[in-house]
């Protein structure tokens, strides 16, 4: 038998980190139609974040998150632990919404209102008023410690932090009144807890906006990572046109570039410089795109100044760009089945809330009937005892009268009307008597009508079982 030696192969060591190194991005700032798009939304964001927490409402916090009391207030509206079911419908409206958003026009949330976004460029305009341009700022990070540079990074750190800080109060004064937590503030008495998620919110905001950054977008936000499955064909998202733009070149402006084999992008590389992910959309459609339409903005004023058309960068759909749709033609297909299906079903769910809301009945009631057994009176008349708890939604102080109906004869032995603070709950024992003979031996149902004393249309009925003894 033959023997055949082994030659060992040589094996080729590889090196590969397991992580890929950050690249600092230093975006260049840009002016334009979506620039002040974006820049509405941040003041519109953050009026209604900063300024509504100090919005008073019948002598309270006109928003008020009260956990201790279990009670939502929201302008007239005080929503109890019972009306749960508020807060489960927002929900499905919010993921509704996005649904719809993003099948039209792909992650236009995260480009324009989602808060990374809104405070990154709050702070990214921080940065560049301190420090300067994009050019400025490299420049700044690449020289050695100086006074002028710590003088400069001081600065950008300090407005960062008190930004930071006041975001973080303003979200703990959605929850402890605003007024009180300024003067705890004040006076150094904050509690514990107010401490510890005024700082973790703070600190949250100046980690996220002032360092991380795109990374929160790349990494940490699910919603980058499952959108796609919500993207079709006819789904809006900030595209380079290839066959407009390539081949790429810089050249003369009065040139005839067709004549020359070029397309019209002069690689200025302009578009990159403004990614705030620090993305080239020329290389096609990356998950990292956030659809800001900065590079539209950026690739447009490049275009004025070269006198050809604009929107090389543009948001379009690949229906449009593979079938050269008109505009008409591709918001016909944006407005889709899909998109009208989601569409009708989010205005039914927002039409039924608000109904909801508008005829809600400022009034709750739970009965419990009291564990022990039925009493059984000399005349031979039997009482069930129940304990009602009566909840006064409105903010005004409300009389109800209380009775009982379902088993002829049926009488409530105690008091009948019963006072009730604004938006309190009082909770008391009900006596309820019926004469021998009116029930069979078992159980029977019963109704409570719980009626505002001066509004009798503001009643509540609610459902309880009677016990008869052998
Ligand atoms: S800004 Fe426009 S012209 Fe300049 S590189 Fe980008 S796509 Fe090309
Ligand atoms: S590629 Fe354009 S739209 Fe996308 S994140 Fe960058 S600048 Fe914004």
């Amino acid at each position: 038998m033959k023997i055949i030696p082994i030659v060992p192969v040589p094996i080729e060591e590889v090196e590969m980190a397991l992580f890929e190194e950050r690249r600092k991005i230093y975006p260049r700032s840009q002016k334009g139609w979506f620039g002040s798009w974006r820049w509405v939304l941040v003041f519109f964001t953050q009026i209604l974040f900063y300024g509504t927490a100090w919005l008073n409402w019948n002598g309270r916090q006109a928003v008020l998150f009260d956990l201790v009391t279990r009670k939502f207030y929201i302008f007239g509206l005080v929503l109890w632990p019972q009306d749960f079911i508020y807060l489960a419908v927002l929900l499905v409206i919010s993921a509704l919404s996005l649904f719809l958003f993003t099948a039209i026009a792909g992650r236009v949330f995260c480009g324009y209102a989602c808060p990374q976004t809104v405070y990154t460029e709050i702070f990214m305009w921080i940065e560049k008023k301190i420090e300067g341009e994009r050019n400025a700022r490299i420049k700044l990070d690449a020289s050695p410690m100086s006074i002028h540079k710590f003088s400069l990074k001081s600065a950008k750190h300090a407005a960062w932090l008190v930004l930071s800080l006041w975001t973080g109060f303003t979200f703990v004064g959605y929850f402890t009144p605003i007024h009180h937590l300024a003067e705890e503030v004040l006076s150094f008495s904050l509690g514990p807890w107010e401490v510890f998620w005024l700082l973790f919110y703070g600190f949250a905001t100046y980690g996220n906006a002032g360092f991380m950054r795109e990374q929160v977008c790349k990494y940490m936000c699910p919603y980058a990572r499952f959108q796609s499955a919500m993207f079709d064909k006819d789904t809006l998202i900030v595209t380079y046109d290839t066959e407009r733009g390539d081949p790429r070149g810089s050249r003369n402006k009065k040139v005839d570039f067709k004549a020359q084999g070029l397309g019209a992008c002069v690689d200025c590389e302009i578009c990159v410089q403004v990614c705030p992910t620090g993305i080239d959309i020329r290389n096609g459609l990356q998950y990292e795109c956030i659809a800001c339409g900065a590079c539209i903005d950026a690739c447009d004023q490049v275009m004025d100044k070269m006198d050809y058309e604009r929107g090389l960068i543009r948001y379009t759909t690949e229906h449009a760009l593979d079938s050269k749709l008109d505009s008409k033609a591709m918001w016909r297909r944006v407005f889709r089945l899909r998109t009208l299906i989601y569409g009708g079903i989010l205005s039914l769910i927002i039409l039924a809330a608000a109904l909801s809301l508008a005829y809600h009945v400022p009034l709750k009631v739970d009965v419990i009937r009291d564990r022990g057994m039925p009493k059984i009176t000399e005349t031979g008349a039997i009482e069930n005892v129940y304990r009602l708890q009566i909840m006064n939604t409105q903010e005004v102080a409300h009389t109800y009268q209380i009775s009982v109906k379902g088993i002829n004869g049926a009488m409530i032995v105690n008091d009948t009307e019963i006072d009730v603070k604004s938006a309190s709950a009082v909770t008391f024992p009900v006596r309820v008597r019926i004469p021998a003979g009116a029930a069979e031996t078992g159980s029977s149902r019963i109704r409570f009508v719980v009626s505002d004393l001066k509004s009798p249309e503001v009643s509540v009925t609610e459902k309880a079982v009677f016990l008869v003894p052998k």
